[in-house]
């Protein structure tokens, strides 16, 4: 079944399987017709088949998406798209690839269309981080917002069980920063917790059955809401944490959010226990914290830092950094348990302890 939801941020957003192959029609309402396709290399065969369905409104695919958008790569994409006369930019894929298209986008001016296939939530915020000579920025410009979205479920059904797991949680960790954040709002408090019961509800139906499609859609109904959070409100020590896990000691993505965020959420907790609380009841736990940590565990998630590359030795200089330039936060941050915190989630140890 096709369903459709319009975003108040001149974004529209369609969800339904097989929908990726009305692409033709939304570059049409577009007025584009030389579309470039981009993914990873792991995902070349997706971006084949979806530049295929368009027929000579193709202009080409380009399969050179990398994690954390290198400029070098978004400059030679962009000549090559030039050289292709292309009007329209389409990323299929995750938060790598559409940060490519986001990156195209910025420099150009052309519109882009977005078929998403994690659950990281990019395609729902005007957010871009780049890298330069091993330096991450991150900007936000209503430029880089995509056009268009396309949910489709049949493409996520590929998304490997960790990656299924870990970018859910990656994607509930936007909402559960929305509900304590600074300037949220009553309407970002709903987007948060509808995402956030559309994961609890659904990431334990498709790890049961990864071709459930109505789950999927379900989870990608999710990933719209807490992507859409991300872009409105302010993010805090949970994305702080891990942004400098991941830019300063090239921790994975998802996995570094999977594992932070219960013991970020349960550090938060003592200081906003009500705005937390509606976490706590739709996981049927007596704290958000080790509710969540519960929730993953369940589904298998990862829960060491440690099995990622992290040592026990980077653990005082990650402290430090975090501590700088900290962004906003509910609860003060004191070092001492920010390093205590750290000390945990490398170990693999429960939130607190
Ligand atoms: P990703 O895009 O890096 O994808 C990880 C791997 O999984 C890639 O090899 C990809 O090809 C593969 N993959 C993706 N979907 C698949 C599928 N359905 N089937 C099989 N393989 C699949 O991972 P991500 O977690 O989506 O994105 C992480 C990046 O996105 C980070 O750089 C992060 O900073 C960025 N991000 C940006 C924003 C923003 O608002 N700007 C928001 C969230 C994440």
């Amino acid at each position: 079944m096709m369903s459709e939801t319009a975003s108040d941020q001149n974004q529209s957003v369609r969800y339904g399987a097989g929908i990726r192959f009305s692409l033709e029609s939304e570059l049409s309402a577009l007025g584009c017709s030389r579309a470039l396709v981009l993914s990873t290399p792991q995902q070349s065969d997706v971006a084949l088949n979806i530049a295929g369905s368009l027929g000579d409104k193709a202009a080409g695919v380009c399969s050179r998406a990398k994690m954390h958008t290198p400029v070098e790569v978004t400059e030679d994409v962009m000549a090559h798209a030039k050289a292709a006369q292309t009007d329209c930019y389409v990323a299929v894929g995750g938060g790598s690839t559409i940060g490519l298209g986001k990156a195209l986008a910025l420099r150009s001016g052309l519109p882009q269309i977005v078929i998403p296939t994690t659950y990281a939530g990019s395609e729902a915020t005007p957010i871009l981080g780049q890298t330069e000579d091993g330096i991450k920025t991150t900007l936000s410009d209503a430029r880089v917002l995509p056009r268009v979205i396309l949910y489709d479920p049949e493409l996520v059904v590929s998304l490997p069980r960790d990656l299924t797991v870990t970018s859910g949680l990656n994607a509930m960790a936007h909402a559960i920063e929305a509900l304590y954040a600074r300037d949220r709002t009553d309407e970002s408090t709903k987007m948060a917790l509808t995402g956030l019961a559309c994961f609890v509800t659904a990431l334990p139906n498709v790890i049961r059955d990864p071709s459930d499609l109505a789950a999927r859609e379900h989870t990608l109904v999710g990933a719209w809401n807490c992507g859409a959070v991300l872009g409105r409100v302010g993010m805090a020590l949970h994305h702080k944490l891990c942004h400098t896990l991941g830019g300063s000691f090239n921790l994975p993505h998802a996995q570094t959010h999977a594992i932070v965020l219960p013991h970020a959420t349960g550090y938060n907790e003592a200081a906003v226990p009500n705005l937390l609380a509606p976490v706590a009841d739709m996981l049927q736990g007596t704290s958000a914290g080790t509710a969540l940590w519960d929730f993953a565990k369940s589904l298998d998630a990862p829960t060491a830092l440690k099995d990622f590359g992290l040592t026990e030795n980077d653990l005082d200089r990650a402290a430090d950094l975090a501590t700088q330039n900290p962004y906003w936060n509910p609860r003060e941050i004191a070092r001492p348990d920010l390093r205590q915190l750290l000390q945990n989630a490398w170990a693999g140890h429960a939130p607190g302890t």
